[in-house]
């Protein structure tokens, strides 16, 4: 089952193009699938540990929470891309992936003036397709090291996980959505006390992709 939360090494090696681990040794909080309803209370939640994150939003969301999408960035979060419509792009075709992808980069681009170096399909889950789609809009795939498990709404799970596998240079995956909503603020605050404990160091999000040094 810690499978799906902590992807193993051989999905590393088989993809080594995708970034999968923070190289800057400190933990990078994600949060994927905003903005939402709940967006306003991450980021006070987020600005009383004094934490940066970057926000994986769908373009979708963004049209829809604009006022919210906005307040992300006021906060000094960064903004990347999570797609625009959060389907399963293993499942779709060539087209289908482009148009996407190519969606998404443009909501954000008029929106923001920036264009997204990040890309997380939803779920995970892509295809040669999803890959082609990402590398031609510039963008490198993030994927992550540790799901909190926040999505499943259920705190003790995400305790258990984080307990058993947060490390120093985790790429951490928390959400903006509803599910996760009734168990983001006990959990943010669980893994900020045992980063203090393990003397781990959160990253400010400076984003350094591996693009960036070649
Ligand atoms: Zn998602």
């Amino acid at each position: 089952m810690d499978f799906f939360y902590r992807p193993p090494k051989f999905l590393k090696l088989i993809f080594p193009d995708i970034i999968w681990e923070n190289e800057e040794d400190k933990i990078l909080l994600t949060i994927d699938d905003g903005p939402s309803d709940n967006t306003m209370r991450i980021l006070d939640s987020l600005d009383r540990f004094g934490i940066k994150a970057i926000f994986f939003c769908t373009g979708k969301n963004i049209e829809k929470y604009f006022n919210e999408f906005n307040a992300i960035i006021k906060s000094g979060h960064i903004i990347q891309n999570h797609g625009y419509e959060h389907k399963r792009m293993i499942l779709r075709n060539r087209k289908k992936n482009f148009e996407d992808i190519d969606r998404s980069c443009q909501v954000i681009r008029e929106l923001t003036g920036n264009t997204p170096v990040l890309y997380r399909p939803p779920y995970g889950l892509f295809n040669l397709h999803t890959l082609q789609a990402v590398r031609k809009n510039g963008m490198q795939m993030m994927l992550w090291s540790l799901l909190t498990g926040d999505h499943t709404g259920d705190f003790a799970a995400v305790r258990r996980i984080t307990n058993s596998y947060l490390e120093r240079n985790t790429i951490l995956v928390m959400h903006d959505n509803r599910k996760a909503s009734v168990v983001f603020d006990q959990s943010l605050e669980h893994i900020v006390n045992l980063a203090e404990e393990r003397h781990f160091d959160f990253s400010l999000t400076e984003l350094k992709t591996s693009r960036d040094k070649k």
